[in-house]
């Protein structure tokens, strides 16, 4: 991992951060922390591995995987499994696609999955906050201040919503899917927390408590679910840049436009980097290429 910081350090401050949210073009671009837990439960963790960040779009896994467990296969009757090819926030698809979006990890797709949160749970964020905690430890919180400040400025989400919701795609008003999802994406934590949260996926979806230390074994979803959920990361978690990821990279990830990117590598463990400067499509440049180093020097991968 020191090796995967040296080799790096000349893409860390490159790209932009993501401006269109107020909040986040505030964050310093000079950051680059990574985090790596084995499915034993090892940690280590180089960089500002510790400093909390706007996961944004990695919360689509989560809210995925609560949205999966009240409503089980019927929910691809109302989001597809398809990677979309275009930006995460486009509108185009939907309409052509009478409102369907192609697949949960885009942002059409993360407010089908929102609604379905406000529908299933009475207080969908609280339930939402208390399961990444107990996936990763303390110190995981909504940042109101980023929350607010996209949902200030939220007018594509908004219009994805309406539209769906004219396609009868919504059973929730706008505004109530558009709150939690904003606030979902607000969610702050830094990248050991990341990895500790995401290790259910490398271990056929059973988490083990590692802060604790008590050796808890608790099952998050069966192993074809966390099976599926990675299928769904590799071919759709990295925007529009998802097969070329696979292939310089090759292992299921979700990123997010706060710089973040988590990385699952089934029976060996998750990779969590962050660094807030952007490329084209959203990802993290300095997150994908030590991603790219890590895997080149471990030979992690699903291929
Ligand atoms: N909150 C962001 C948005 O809806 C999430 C985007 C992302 O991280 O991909 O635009």
């Amino acid at each position: 991992m020191q090796q995967v910081c040296a080799d790096v350090a000349p893409v860390v401050g490159t790209g932009v951060v993501a401006d269109y949210i107020p909040a986040l073009a505030k964050v310093p671009i000079d950051r680059f922390g990574i985090a790596v837990q084995t499915t034993d439960g090892d940690m280590a963790c180089a960089g500002d591995a510790r400093e909390p960040f706007s996961i944004q779009s990695i919360a689509k896994v989560f809210t995925l995987t609560l949205a999966l467990e009240h409503r089980g296969d019927a929910l691809w009757s109302r989001v597809g499994k398809e990677p979309s090819g275009d930006p995460f926030n486009s509108l185009v698809q939907l309409e052509h696609e009478c409102g369907i979006p192609r697949n949960p990890l885009i942002n059409a797709g993360a407010l089908v999955v929102a609604d379905c949160l406000v529908s299933d749970h009475p207080r969908p964020l609280d339930t939402l906050l208390q399961r990444v905690r107990s996936l990763s430890d303390a110190g995981v919180h909504y940042d109101d201040t980023v929350a607010e400040s996209e949902l200030a400025t939220s007018d594509r989400n908004a219009s994805m919503a309406h539209l769906m919701k004219s396609f009868g795609n919504l059973e929730n008003p706008v505004k109530a899917v558009l709150d939690t999802y904003c606030y979902q994406c607000s969610l702050a934590m830094d990248c050991c927390a990341l990895a500790s949260a995401f290790s259910y996926l490398a271990s056929g979806g059973v988490h083990r408590g590692r802060a604790s230390n008590t050796g808890d074994v608790v099952r998050i979803v069966d192993p074809a679910r966390a099976r599926r959920i990675n299928a769904l990361m590799l071919t759709c978690g990295t925007y529009d840049r998802a097969g070329e990821f696979a292939y310089e990279v090759g292992v299921p990830a979700k990123s997010g436009v706060g710089g973040g990117i988590v990385a699952i590598v089934p029976g060996r463990g998750t990779v969590a980097v962050w660094s807030p400067g952007l490329g084209p499509s959203g990802n993290s440049l300095a997150g994908v290429e030590a991603l790219k180093r890590f895997v080149s020097l471990t030979g992690w991968s699903v291929f």
